[in-house]
């Protein structure tokens, strides 16, 4: 892995390469954008490309076998081997990316690099010893603000990257803020977040603000590919995914959850909407996800009418329109779906007609 594994991206990439190169790196760093579209990839990728040797790693070879103790004169002859010299080869010259296979990049590729640390809700989890929360916690931040004051032990550079930073309530952001305003020398931390505005403002100006935009669905599709989609399934949840790979993913396990749906059964729009997350914010984005499959499904066969047929479908549309707008407002999600799935069945688009090209 290195920044050429990361597809859609490609001006926050030079930007970021070029910040690499330059040496003058800041120390706080804002991915900001929507969810779903490589930040913190992003984020591991270019503390990697930081931290990179740039050199083989080589293993040492294995020592030669001690002398026998009671052969007092072959002891003496040998005396201590002395330590076989590695001279780092250079195997790379790219000095803005890493090269994958230095100590540092296999290090970094395994998790465990003594000079990266990903701090998010499931490492405070094994940190503090308790069962994983929603939010980041002061104690965690101030655990963060401990390890910066240390020097690094492997390489040139500390980075932190608090995945998810918007899990920050504001007194852990304000404990994170003392080592944005005093940075230790050779220390980065990178926040990821989907919404900058979820940060204080104190935080968001000590920062450098990288705006990541929404992946392109060639690159959507590529990469659904790579993570097993057959090419038509990817092309179809690359359009439904508005440029986020979270996205698309809600669309696919929507389409498997109507896919289980068995066709004539009376209730099957009562019991799809009833599977809505109690979490409100999920369920607005699962309505909008199932709604904008709707309006896909109705504008084809709109588009495939005439007659009094076209008639019906243009009222679906409009209908289905004035729903889906009001899916950004404060209403009922799981009326609102209702509402959506009964009008499409009477005109005629059955839920389980979703999953099908
Ligand atoms: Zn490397």
């Amino acid at each position: 892995m290195s920044f050429s594994s990361i597809l859609g991206q490609d001006k926050t990439i030079k930007r970021l390469r070029a910040l690499i190169e330059s040496g003058r790196v800041p120390p706080a760093i804002i991915f900001h954008g929507a969810p779903g579209i490589g930040k913190f990839l992003t984020a591991v990728e270019f503390a990697k490309a930081l931290n990179c040797s740039h050199t083989e790693h080589r293993e040492r070879p294995p020592a030669p076998p001690a002398p026998d103790e009671n052969d007092l004169f072959a002891a003496a002859a040998t005396g201590p081997a002395p330590e076989p010299e590695l001279p780092p080869a250079k195997i790379h010259s790219d000095p803005s990316d890493s090269c994958g296979t230095c100590l540092s990049c296999l290090q970094a590729a395994s998790g465990a690099h003594p000079d990266i640390r990903i701090v998010d809700t499931a490492f405070q989890a094994a940190l503090l010893d308790e069962t994983e929360s929603a939010n980041l916690k002061i104690d965690t931040m101030r655990e963060l603000t401990r390890w910066a004051q240390q020097k690094p032990m492997l390489s040139g550079w500390k980075v932190f990257i608090v995945r998810d930073a918007e899990a920050m309530m504001p007194p852990a952001q304000n404990a994170l803020l003392k080592t944005l305003e005093e940075p230790p020398p050779g220390t980065v931390v990178i926040l990821t977040v989907s919404k900058k505005n979820s940060l204080l403002s104190t935080i968001i100006s000590r920062s450098c603000l990288v705006e990541f935009g929404r992946l392109p669905a060639p690159a959507l599709k590529t990469i659904l590919e790579a993570q097993g989609a057959e090419p038509a399934q990817a092309a179809a949840l690359a359009a439904l995914g508005s440029g986020s790979l979270e996205k698309a993913a809600d669309a696919a396990a929507f389409l498997k959850q109507v896919s289980a749906l068995r066709p004539g059964d009376q209730s099957k729009v009562f019991k799809f909407a009833a599977g809505l997350p109690r979490d409100s914010h999920k369920a607005r984005e699962e309505v909008k996800t199932l709604l904008d499959l709707l309006l896909a499904k109705t504008r084809s066969s709109w588009t495939a009418a005439s007659g009094p047929a076209k008639t019906k479908f243009t009222a679906l549309l409009r209908r289905t329109l004035d729903l889906r707008r009001m899916a950004d407002r404060n209403v009922s999600y799981y009326l609102l779906l209702e509402t959506a799935l009964l009008e499409s069945e009477r005109a005629g688009i059955k839920i389980e007609d979703l999953v099908k090209p």
